[in-house]
């Protein structure tokens, strides 16, 4: 099965789905990650190009790590993303060549507005990546895949259906998060906060809430056709 991850910033994917990735790849399954912004006003000091060219390799580095068949970079910028038809057309093409059957993308819900456009942007390009005459690089998938929704940052407002136990993986999700040192020490001197504590929290707590010691959670939500295709590993 082709599954691919479509995350807002480089590191998103890594908190959010770092251990199922890890999972997926695991069982066999061909997964790309895929990052829309290019997060490029990360940084108090660096220039935004300087900033964007690090966060890049830093997100190629996690992809590997975590054993992705490849990073899909979008390249736009960071806190301006936004539902045209150019970016939309982008989003078709990350999903037409990753060859999806599964995309996992963004809660709608989610309180940062890119994360939101992102999911909106990833849903809708689920039935367009079969249209035939919606032309892009990549030709149009045989059939629109299979949707799920990530858990939002620190939990909020996001109602778990299906968790991942991500157990066996956790170790390595905690790797992969760390290839972003560049956003690890910014988040730290902003926010005063640890991204490896941050993570651990939030996956312990989805694992309380689904009976393993360490989990990531997702919903499913209500669209048609179906094609039965399934997240892997995904626990009620
Ligand atoms: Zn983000």
């Amino acid at each position: 099965m082709n599954i691919i991850f479509i995350g807002a910033h480089p590191d998103d994917l890594e908190i959010l789905c770092g251990g199922t990735v890890a999972a997926c790849v695991a069982q066999g399954h061909t997964v790309w990650m895929a990052t829309a912004t290019n997060g490029n006003v990360g940084s108090p000091t660096l220039s935004k190009a300087a900033i964007g060219t690090i966060r890049r390799t830093e997100a190629e580095a996690a992809a590997k790590c975590l054993g992705a068949a490849g990073l899909i970079w979008m390249d736009e910028n960071d806190e301006f993303l936004f539902d045209d038809e150019r970016t939309r057309l982008k989003f078709v093409d990350a999903v037409r060549q990753a060859h999806a059957d599964v995309i996992v993308a963004h809660n709608p819900n989610d309180y940062h507005p890119d994360h939101v456009a992102s999911s909106k942007l990833a849903s809708d390009a689920r039935i367009l990546s079969a249209v035939r005459l919606i032309e892009t690089t990549h030709t149009h998938l045989p059939k629109s895949p299979e949707l799920y929704y990530m858990d939002s940052i620190a939990g909020l407002r996001f109602e778990p259906q299906y968790f991942v136990d991500i157990t066996p993986y956790f170790a390595l999700k905690q790797q992969a998060a760390q290839c972003h040192a560049s956003q690890n020490a910014w988040l730290k001197s902003i926010f005063n906060t640890e991204l490896t504590d941050h993570i651990k929290v939030h996956s312990a707590f989805r694992g309380l809430q689904s009976g393993v010691q360490y989990a990531e959670a997702y919903v499913q939500p209500s669209y048609w056709p179906k094609t039965g295709a399934g997240l892997p590993f995904l626990r009620r």
